[in-house]
């Protein structure tokens, strides 16, 4: 192990490296082991186990045993039990942000704010955990009551990319606990480590063996496969790329599972010619750089009206060309490095594909040498329509600008993907920007603010960005089926 590692051994080894089963931290069946490694220089941090089928299969066990017994924990029982996992975490936040750091490669500014959103689940959901509401009626006729009651839906796999390998997990791990079912986690490969450190905090917090499970594991399609083929497994719970959420969603409809399916986002940030265009650089700042560009609701196309243009590109490409590239935890960095080698290939090709269809750098374009996954702050004009860093998720620090004249020509332009997570909308006219939401194809909108995730608000897309809404109480409701009974009295 690096250097790294051994410094920072004791936030590393507070934890077991294993999977998480039952209530016990065990070794993989076949003992295979997952390397994590530091993106910041490519070498290894830790080695965590790797889940087999068999574990897979084992996990579903141990939620199916815990299943009935956590169903009927008073819902008061079970948030306080999720107060307390909020509570624990924000005693432990600036471990957590650092391990994020060390897995994820993220500025520790990022990590932190992920700590403290990703807390907020648990506590939002502590709170929502009493307020699972039905309802009743008279039906029409006058016959009887229709009465709707919201049950638990049952054993839930939770999947989790890396971009936000803590608030990812919360995000689900809440609103399953709160509505009465147990869970099977499979975290990303790139991050386990701060699953894990999550997972370790809810049994601190009281929750019974078997309620939340961990597997991580490198065959991810062969694990996850066997859950969804087994009947007793009624939820998935996805957040990834569109293209297996394509997969997933295929694999679960053999056993008819249940999917909430939050994928991947290609937001336009629209800067109209009446917004204030120093609060318009700032919120693209946040938009486009939260997590270095490593984020599904990252501003991925920003269109800007010409009389603002020149002004807007201007500013943005200082604000970008300002941020201090490096190793996420030193001091005064804000843009760490990309996840892994194909992610950093992947962001440089796209910016070259687009150089060469015409576009100027204003800033930044330029792969670093040495070390480390790391690509610089880009800003991008003259980008032609149709070039390929507008049409694809970026995910990475690259800022394309567009030009328009029109308002009905830049909601065109922002519809025109196959994405509808979020929109961002700059004006100082909120009738425009109301008007104007309407017409955007996206499950979230963002009228002059640049970040617009929540856990009290729904989050969630259109189009393929996704199916179902995470956090708020519709967040909740995705972890229940609604029965409906038709009485008599
Ligand atoms: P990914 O789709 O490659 O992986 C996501 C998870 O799925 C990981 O745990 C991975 O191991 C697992 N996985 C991969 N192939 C699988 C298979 N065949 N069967 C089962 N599981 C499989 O995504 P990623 O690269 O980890 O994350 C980046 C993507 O996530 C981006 O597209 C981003 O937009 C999206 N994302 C969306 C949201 C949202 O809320 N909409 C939030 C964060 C990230």
């Amino acid at each position: 192990m690096t250097t790294l590692a051994t410094e920072h051994s004791a936030l590393l080894d507070w934890f077991p490296h294993q999977l998480f089963i039952g209530g016990a931290w065990r070794e993989a069946g076949d003992g295979d082991r997952i390397d994590v490694l530091d993106p910041a220089n490519g070498e290894p941090i830790a080695s965590v186990s790797s889940g087999t089928v068999e574990d897979g299969i084992a996990a579903v066990d141990a939620a199916e045993r815990a299943l009935g017994t956590w169903a009927v924990v008073p819902p008061r029982e079970r948030g306080e039990i999720l107060r307390k996992a909020y509570e624990l975490m924000t005693e432990r936040a600036e471990d957590l942000a650092l391990l994020i750091v060390l897995e994820n490669g993220k500025a520790l500014p990022d990590a932190r704010a992920e700590v403290a959103y990703a807390a907020e689940f648990f506590r939002w959901y502590a709170e929502e955990a009493v307020r699972v509401i039905g309802s009743v009626q008279t039906a029409p006729k006058g016959t009887n009551r229709i009465v709707v009651n919201h049950l638990p839906i049952g054993v839930s796999v939770l999947v989790t990319p890396w971009n936000f390998p803590a608030a990812m997990a919360t995000r689900k791990i809440g609103p399953a606990l709160a509505a009465g079912c147990s869970v099977i986690l499979k975290p990303a490969s790139e991050t386990p480590l701060s699953t894990l450190a999550v997972a370790h905090i809810l049994t601190e917090a009281g929750v019974p063996d078997g309620v939340v499970n961990v597997v991580p594991s490198k065959r991810s399609g062969p694990v996850v496969g066997a859950m969804l083929d087994d009947p007793r497994v009624r939820k998935l719970s996805f957040t990834g790329s569109t293209e297996v959420g394509r997969t997933l969603l295929a694999a679960a409809a053999k056993t008819v599972v249940n999917c909430s399916m939050e994928l991947g986002g290609n937001a336009p940030f629209i800067v109209f010619g009446d917004a204030d265009v120093d609060d318009a650089v700032a919120g693209a700042m946040v938009a486009k750089m939260r997590n270095g560009g490593s984020a599904c609701t990252a501003a991925n196309r920003l269109y800007v009206h010409a009389s603002v243009a020149e002004e807007f590109s201007a500013k943005l490409s200082a604000a970008m060309q300002a941020l201090v590239v490096g190793r996420g935890s030193d001091d005064g960095v804000a843009l760490g490095p990309l996840i892994n080698a194909s992610s950093q290939a992947k962001v440089d090709k796209l910016v070259k594909g687009t150089v060469a269809m015409g576009a100027r750098i204003l800033t930044g374009g330029e792969l670093p040498g040495g070390a480390g996954y790391f690509y610089p702050a880009t800003v991008l004009v003259d980008v032609p329509e149709g070039a390929p860093v507008l049409v694809e998720e970026i995910f990475g620090p690259v800022a394309p600008i567009v030009v328009f004249e029109d308002e009905d020509d830049a909601i065109r332009m922002a519809n025109d993907t196959e994405y509808g997570l979020v929109a961002y909308l700059y004006t100082s006219d909120l009738a425009r920007g109301m008007r104007v939401s309407e017409r955007i194809e996206s499950g979230m909108v963002g009228i002059n603010r640049g970040v617009v995730s929540d856990p009290a608000a729904p989050f969630g897309g259109f189009k393929q960005s996704g199916l179902g809404r995470e956090g708020g109480h519709e967040g909740l409701l995705e972890f229940t089926e609604s029965q409906y009974v038709a009485v008599s009295w």
